[in-house]
């Protein structure tokens, strides 16, 4: 055919227009020039032009694409004629014309002719190559699909695609149909399920003869199953009208490989993704198993899933009073509480996820136990805008999550309780150690109510012990509180029955009981000392806070009283021996009591004598410089300086402790004031590491008429004593009384 011209090229529409330019036959009258144009929804895309140029043709045709928006099938505009097929789009055949009136049955003929041409019997012709090039070479569901779409708009093809994907058991509109309204997206939907769902059996396409979304024009279908590891995932959908039934034919051979590569490029997309949530989730693990913090561990949790799924909303609900960073979404999670979410509660219990659907605001929970080995230790909740976001395989990932959460969890939790129980462990270790040290019992009650206080935060502590015989206190002291009889007597009833049943008892509230009166305290711990099933003693523990102590408190202490009451008995046991004793064992010096008992003949028989009482300086520190066995030698190599100072007739005790006497019998008090000053001295001198110690001296005389015992000898010598320390040490210092 001659005089045929490009209006404007495009390469796509070259195939269609060769069907019509190069056929020999049919109406197209070379002598009658016209427009011949393709238009689609956005303009027009592709015109050629028949026979001699014309000016007023082509600036009719200018005109006419500039209006297309408004363009009805038949335009006049004085002398120019726009006309077009009623076909639908994507593309319409329309010319431009100079028309004379009674040609417009020549025009219609003329049009009809050439969408025959160009489109009946139009194979489906895309390539393989094609379809990838569009894809941009990527085996990816979404890519292909966009590229099936773009290359059959491309192709003129009569064709329209439609995608639709199952989700549980109905399947839903995801592309094709958005210019439709919604009431028929889900007509189409409902067929779309129906028809599938009759065709189960098979996995092959199959057609459909009928409206689907009942726009009255596609009327025949090839709908395509897409299967993934046997189940079908979504279908698409090939429409047209009956007259492209041709193109829909060679549809089907293709959709042979395409389905194949739709289904490569879904499981690609599985894969990938599975690969990342993988990755996600070595990261995580990794995380977890570097930090013992909880709420780190907490943190990782909601930043894998934020990650994976930005438009989820996640929350805690944890069973535990962690503590926790105040920008982590925690809410507590208490069985049975009021407005406590049903589905959170049986995933807790159950330790089994379970999926809550808000039918009415489209909201899906999912609720997944926080499980570690040895429980579960709250849930995690993800709120997704519906179902068609969170497929199983999402809720499995997410309970994987959970699951590395819930042990990260349950590590960090053990791992601070293993720390508490280090601590209390260390607490135990020192106190039993102290306790082992004084072998006196005042100290020992002085040391073991120090360490309650502090380990405890307790207000008041006190001791009661009990004669093995009938049970009666021989002994009570303790903080403020338990210096008063009258307060330890309205703990009878309490005492009572701690003798009898033997147990522990955790009072948090003492205002509920009647039968115990404690003041202002409010808090208290009863701990009986057990050894052979005999109480020997009782600890209480006292605070003005109602339920201040923890069960770990009170556990501890028990733990604690359990380690003490050994040394207590040993302590009262061996205060007892020590009156028969009357060398110490350390030093090999007289025993306290032997002195005193040799002081008291002293007085009686003698006319005069000197007392001096010493303590060595700063003997804490050598202790904690050295430890206590040196400590020990130490007091050794002072009782040896002191022997080796005095005379046969004269008697050196251990006092108790570090602190060592000595008896002067008939000694005046500048002679003894001498050898005082001799050994201290001396002791600067000779031991190692060396040590100082002070002295205070006291002494009396018959012809001074003051009656002395050895009580009031021994209460100066210490008033003396106190000045050489107050003075600074290392001296020695007569009590001005
Ligand atoms: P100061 O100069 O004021 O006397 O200081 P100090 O550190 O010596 O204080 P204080 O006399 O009050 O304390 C004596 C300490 O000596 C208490 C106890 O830890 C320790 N101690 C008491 N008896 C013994 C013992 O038999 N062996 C050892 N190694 N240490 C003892
Ligand atoms: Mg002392
Ligand atoms: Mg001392």
């Amino acid at each position: 055919m001659t005089g045929v011209q490009d209006i404007f090229y495009n390469e796509d529409y070259s195939p269609l227009w060769e069907k019509v330019v190069l056929s020999e036959e049919g109406p197209i009258n070379p002598k009658i020039p016209l427009i011949l144009t393709l238009r689609s929804e956005n303009g027009f895309v592709s015109a050629k032009q028949i026979g001699a140029s014309s000016e007023g043709l082509r600036s009719a045709f200018t005109f006419y694409s500039q209006n297309h928006r408004e363009l009805p099938i038949i335009d006049y505009d004085q002398d120019y004629t726009y006309i077009e097929t009623l076909q639908k789009f994507p593309t319409r055949i329309g010319l431009v014309t100079q028309m004379v009136a009674g040609d417009l049955k020549y025009y219609t003929n003329l049009l009809e002719w050439v969408h025959t041409m160009m489109f009946q019997d139009t194979p489906f012709s895309l390539t393989a190559e094609q379809l990838l090039a569009g894809a941009n070479y990527r085996i990816q569901f979404n890519s292909l699909i966009d590229s099936l779409v773009l290359n059959n708009k491309e192709l003129g093809s009569p064709i329209t695609f439609s995608l639709l994907e199952r989700q549980d058991t109905e399947f839903k509109h995801k592309s094709g149909w958005e210019t439709k309204k919604p009431l028929l997206i889900k007509v189409g939907e409902r067929i779309v399920t129906r028809l599938i769902n009759d065709h189960r059996t098979s996995t092959e396409l199959f057609t459909y003869s009928g409206s689907i979304t009942d726009d009255g024009q596609s009327t025949q279908h090839v709908i395509v199953p897409l299967m993934n590891q046997g189940n079908c995932f979504a279908c698409l959908i090939a429409s047209t009208n009956e007259e492209y039934q041709d193109s829909l034919e060679t549809f089907k051979q293709t959709s042979k490989w395409l389905s194949l590569l739709l289904q490569k490029g879904y499981q690609a997309d599985k894969d990938e993704n599975e690969a990342k949530k993988k990755d996600l989730l070595l990261e995580v693990t990794k995380k977890f198993h570097s930090t013992m913090d909880i709420s780190e561990v907490l943190a990782k949790i909601v930043y894998a899933i934020k990650q994976t799924y930005p438009s989820f909303s996640v929350y805690l609900m944890l069973s535990h009073e962690w503590e926790v960073r105040e920008e982590l979404p925690i809410k507590p999670l208490i069985y049975g509480a009021e407005g406590m979410n049903t589905k959170a509660e049986h995933a807790f219990l159950t330790g089994i996820k379970q999926v809550d659907k808000d039918r009415r605001n489209q909201i899906v929970h999912l609720f997944v136990p926080l499980r570690g080995k040895q429980g579960i230790y709250g849930v995690l909740e993800v709120r997704a805008i519906d179902l068609e976001t969170l497929p199983e395989e999402e809720i499995s990932f997410i309970e994987m999550l959970a699951d590395t959460g819930g042990n990260a969890l349950e590590n960090a939790e053990l791992y601070q309780q293993s720390r508490d129980l280090i601590h209390d462990l260390k607490l135990i270790n020192k106190a039993t150690h102290q306790i082992n040290m004084n072998l006196n019992l005042n100290d020992l009650i002085e040391s073991m109510t120090n360490q309650i206080q502090e380990a405890f935060s307790a207000q008041e502590v006190g001791f009661l012990l009990f004669d093995r015989n009938d049970s009666s206190v021989i002994h009570q002291s303790g903080t403020e509180f338990f210096e008063s009889t009258h307060n330890v007597e309205q703990l009878h009833s309490l005492i009572q029955q701690i003798l009898h049943k033997k147990d522990p008892i955790y009072i948090g509230d003492t205002g509920l009981h009647q039968d115990i009166e404690t003041g202002s305290f409010r808090s208290l711990l009863a701990i009986p000392m057990l050894q052979n099933q005999t109480v020997h003693g009782l600890v209480f523990v006292l605070h003005q806070e109602s339920y201040f102590f923890t069960f770990e408190t009170f556990k501890l202490l028990q733990s604690l009283v359990h380690h003490s009451t050994l040394a207590f008995t040993n302590t009262l046991l061996h205060e007892e021996l020590e009156k028969l004793v009357i060398t110490d064992h350390l030093t090999n010096l007289h025993s306290r009591n032997h002195l005193e008992a040799s002081m008291d003949q002293s007085l009686l028989e003698h006319e005069n004598g000197t007392f001096l009482l010493i303590d060595i300086d700063d003997f804490k520190s050598i202790n904690d410089t050295y430890g206590h066995q040196i400590g020990d030698e130490i007091i050794v190599q002072v009782a040896n300086v002191i022997r080796s100072n005095i005379r046969e007739t004269d008697i050196a005790a251990r006092w108790g402790g570090e602190e060592l006497a000595i008896y002067l019998p008939t000694v005046k008090l500048d002679i003894g004031t001498d050898i005082a000053k001799r050994i201290v001295k001396a002791v600067a001198l000779e031991t190692n590491p060396s040590v100082t110690i002070s002295c205070g001296v006291s002494y009396w005389d018959k012809n001074k008429s003051d009656t002395r015992s050895s009580a009031s000898l021994f209460k100066d010598a210490d008033a003396g004593l106190y000045k050489a320390k107050y003075g600074g040490k290392n001296q020695v210092f007569l009590s001005e009384l």
